[in-house]
C-alpha cells in the first residue's frame, strides 16, 4: 500500500519569455498549478497543469473543492483506478478543459511517484523507445514577427541543426502569408522541415483556398486550420490538401481523438498531456495514434512532452517554446537538433522550489 496521506493544490503564475502572438490570441501568461501528493511509504509527487492566461484558478478551485479530498487513503500506485475516480466524480463537467487539466495535475503528480518509486525516469517507464527526439523551433515564427525577423528565425534555428521551424499564419490576405512562407522556404532551401500554424482562425472554404496557395511551400503540416469542434471540416480540408492537417492541442479526451483519428482528419496527433488530463491518457492516445500510422508531435510542455515522445515508437517531433525557465534550475538539454530526455527519476523536471514559492498567487 502507498496510501496519499497529502494533496495539495496551488497556482504559479509565469510570465510570457517572449510575446507570443497568432492568428486569434496573446500568450498572456502561464497560469501553472501544481498538485503536490505524499504518501505512507514517504514519497513526494509534483505534478501540474497550465492555461495561457485565464482558468488557472477554476482548475484550481475544482482540485481543492472536489477532487483532492477524494485522493487520500487511496493508493498512488493504482493509477488508472484513481484517474477513473476523479473522472466519474466530475461527470457533470466532463468532457471539459477545465475537468481535464485538474486530472492531468493530478496525474502527473501519480507519475512522478510511480517513477521515483521504480527508480526510473519517466521517458524509459512510460514505454522506453529512445532518449533523444528531433525538435522544432516555434520561437522564431510568431505572427507579429516581420518576414525579416522570420527568415532570420529560421536561419538561426537551421544553422544550429534543428530539423524543423513552424511560422504562424492567417494574415488578412493570402499574398502576405504566402509571401512571409516563400521567403523563409527560399532562405533555407528544401531540407528544413516547414510547418505552418492557423490557431483555429478559418472557415474550410478559407482553409482550403490557403492550403491550395501553401503547397509550392511543401509544408510538412497545416496545424489546427479550422474551429477544433468542426470535425466535418477537417475530414473535408484533409481530403482536398495533400498537406497533412496537424491537429490535438484544443482536445480534451481519448474519444475526442478517436473520432479525428477514424474519421481520417488528422494526419499529425499533437495530444498536449495538461489538456487531455495526463500521462494517462496521453500515452493511450498515443497508442491509438500508432495503431492508425499516424506520428505524434505534442502541443507546447516541452519539459515533459520530452520524456513522452521518447517514450513511444510514434513519437516524431518535440515543440521548442520553453517557458519554465524561472522556475527550473536547469533547462531541457539538446543536442544536434534533438531534444534529450532526462535520465533521472520522476518527471525530470529540475524545479526551483523557492522560485516556485516566490510566484504563488493562491
Ligand atoms: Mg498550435
Amino acid at each position: 500500500m502507498s496510501a496519499i496521506t497529502q494533496a495539495t493544490a496551488y497556482l504559479v503564475d509565469l510570465e510570457v519569455e517572449t510575446v507570443r502572438t497568432d492568428a486569434v490570441q496573446s500568450f498572456l501568461k502561464q497560469e501553472t498549478v501544481f498538485v503536490a501528493l505524499e504518501t505512507a511509504d514517504g514519497l513526494s509527487g509534483l505534478g501540474y497543469s497550465y492555461t495561457i492566461g485565464t482558468g488557472g484558478t477554476a482548475v484550481l478551485a475544482l482540485l481543492r473543492d472536489h477532487l483532492l479530498p477524494r485522493l487520500i487513503g487511496k493508493d498512488a500506485r493504482n493509477v488508472e483506478a484513481v484517474w477513473s475516480d476523479l473522472f466519474w466524480s466530475t461527470h457533470a463537467t466532463t468532457v471539459g478543459a477545465i475537468t481535464s487539466l485538474a486530472l492531468a495535475a493530478v496525474d502527473t503528480a501519480l507519475w512522478d511517484l510511480r517513477c521515483l518509486r521504480a527508480a526510473e525516469p519517466l521517458w524509459r517507464l512510460a514505454g522506453g523507445y529512445r532518449q533523444q527526439v528531433p525538435l522544432y523551433d516555434t520561437e522564431g515564427g510568431w505572427l507579429h514577427l516581420t518576414t525579416d525577423e522570420l527568415v532570420a528565425g529560421a536561419l538561426a534555428s537551421q544553422k544550429a541543426g534543428w530539423p524543423g521551424v513552424k511560422l504562424k499564419v492567417g494574415k488578412p490576405r493570402v499574398h502576405e502569408d504566402l509571401e512571409r512562407l516563400r521567403a523563409v522556404r527560399d532562405a533555407v532551401g528544401p531540407s528544413l522541415d516547414i510547418m505552418v500554424d492557423a490557431n483555429q482562425s478559418m472557415t474550410y472554404a478559407e482553409a482550403k483556398r490557403r492550403a491550395a496557395a501553401f503547397e509550392v511551400v511543401d509544408l510538412s503540416w497545416f496545424e489546427e486550420p479550422l474551429p477544433a469542434d468542426d470535425l466535418t471540416g477537417h475530414v473535408r480540408l484533409a481530403a482536398a490538401t495533400s498537406i497533412p492537417i496537424a491537429v490535438g492541442e484544443s482536445l480534451y479526451s481519448v474519444s475526442q481523438f478517436r473520432e479525428y483519428v477514424a474519421a481520417g482528419a488528422a494526419g499529425i496527433v499533437q495530444v498536449d498531456v495538461a489538456r487531455v488530463g495526463g500521462i494517462t491518457p496521453w500515452l493511450k492516445v498515443a497508442h491509438l495514434a500508432e495503431a492508425f500510422n499516424l506520428e505524434v508531435c505534442p502541443h507546447f510542455l516541452m519539459e515533459i512532452h520530452v520524456s513522452l515522445t521518447a517514450a513511444v515508437p510514434n513519437g516524431r517531433y518535440v515543440e521548442h517554446i520553453p517557458q519554465l525557465r524561472a522556475i527550473t534550475r536547469s533547462e531541457m538539454p539538446v543536442v544536434d537538433g534533438h531534444a534529450v530526455a532526462p535520465d533521472v527519476p520522476g518527471l525530470g523536471i529540475d524545479w526551483d522550489s523557492d522560485a516556485i514559492d516566490d510566484r504563488r498567487v493562491s
